[in-house]
């Protein structure tokens, strides 16, 4: 668990501190709760009716007593209310509606440019939404807060983008003002990357503390969780590693304005160039992915060089950040083990021994899911925060 579940759950008061114990699905009887919190019998009582009331906790079976009549035990209701995880990427979107738990009832995608602007996006959120929620039986009362990861920097305080190079239209754009007017509940927006190492450290890794998620398609970028809590920088690009200057790319134009960054030859389109130059015929980062899968020789060679490259960069973050994990994830990461491999190559080689001897670099396990996911869990942590809680109870 990241963030804001990371707060004490003991050191709130009202209902909301019952609450962040039961959180974990795991039922409890008013006793258990009572030894727990070191709140009086009758003080635990009152919340657990008020948390019974708002629907979030729900009795589950009855404890075996050691005499008298058997006490009822509580835990989360994970189908109380339900959150939308919004993924807008560079070409496609994705939302899905999911419970409590985290567990995801539904979901859709479709092709939708970023470039068209934030209004034209977001009415397709909200109009895709409203589909979703209508075809789980649900009411746009159920729906308790909303994640949503654009493919950009974002500050995540005002959920607003700043200067985000493929997003014309949506510079400081008030994201959360503009989704509030058709569904008032809080807007959480957050950078794709950082929304998808949330969803791969919640599905895979949940008791991993130190992890980046590196995301390679389009573009290239990390999300970094040191210390189990998300690290965003001041102004919210930290693991923007994508125009990091590497040795082979002297020389070689990028789309920032400047030259030999990663991005500009590691990428799915920088690949797929190099290949063209070769005279073979790709234009897109998932043609070389096909190429890979039917055993193209130089396309698995150039998958296997963007790895290095990428391994390269990501030597020096496994120096300053020292993870346990890094999570390959993105377009890219379909092409399997020979990008993993090139990355695998340079990090072990390069790195001090002893930040490699734990260290595993994998392919991402929350695959194409980890950004709705991801953005589902950042809006559930915030719905279920001790000052949300109170706020409702
Ligand atoms: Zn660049």
């Amino acid at each position: 668990m990241i963030d804001i579940a990371r707060d004490s759950a003991l050191g709130t008061s009202g209902a909301s501190a019952l609450f962040q114990l039961l959180r974990d699905g795991q039922p409890r009887t008013r006793a258990e709760l009572a030894t727990l919190t070191g709140l009086a019998r009758s003080t635990i009582a009152l919340r657990v009716d008020s948390l019974m009331q708002l629907g979030l906790i729900r009795p589950v079976g009855e404890a075996i007593s050691t005499g008298g009549r058997p006490s009822s035990r509580f835990a989360l209701n994970p189908g109380a209310r339900v959150v939308l995880g919004v993924d807008v990427g560079a070409s496609h979107a994705k939302l899905a509606i999911a419970d409590l738990a985290g567990t995801i009832l539904a979901q859709h995608g479709e092709p939708l440019p970023v470039a068209d602007g934030p209004e034209a996006v977001l009415s397709w959120v909200v109009d895709a939404g409203h589909d979703l929620l209508a075809g789980l039986g649900r009411d746009t009362a159920d729906l308790i807060s909303i994640g949503i990861g654009l493919p950009g920097p974002v500050e995540f305080k005002t959920g607003r983008p700043i200067n985000p190079p493929i997003m014309p239209g949506w510079d400081r754009f008030d994201v959360p003002g503009w989704v509030q007017q058709h569904w008032p509940v809080p807007v959480l927006v957050d950078n794709d990357v950082n929304i998808s190492a949330i969803g791969e450290l919640a599905t895979a890794w949940p008791d991993v503390e130190h992890l980046m998620f590196v995301k390679v398609a389009t573009g290239i970028g990390a999300g970094v969780v040191s210390g189990g809590r998300l690290q965003r920088g001041a102004q919210g690009i930290a693991g923007d590693i994508g125009h990091v200057q590497i040795a082979r790319g002297a020389g070689v134009p990028c789309h920032c304005g400047n030259r030999g960054c990663l991005e500009a030859m590691a990428s799915g389109p920088a690949i797929a160039r190099g290949l063209r130059d070769a005279g073979i015929d790709v234009q897109t980062g998932r043609d070389v992915v096909e190429l890979v899968k039917h055993g193209n020789i130089d396309a698995v060679q150039a998958v296997r060089q963007a790895g290095r490259d990428i391994g390269e960069v990501l030597t020096a973050c496994v120096s300053l950040i020292n993870p346990s994990i890094i999570a390959i994830g993105g377009a890219m990461a379909q092409a399997g083990e020979h990008l993993i491999a090139g990355v695998r190559e340079v990090v072990y080689a390069r790195s001090m021994p002893l930040a490699t001897e734990h260290l595993g670099i994998v392919q991402s396990r929350a695959g194409e899911d980890a950004a709705v996911l991801g953005a589902s869990m950042l809006a559930i942590h915030h719905a279920l925060s001790p000052a949300s809680i109170d706020a409702m109870a």
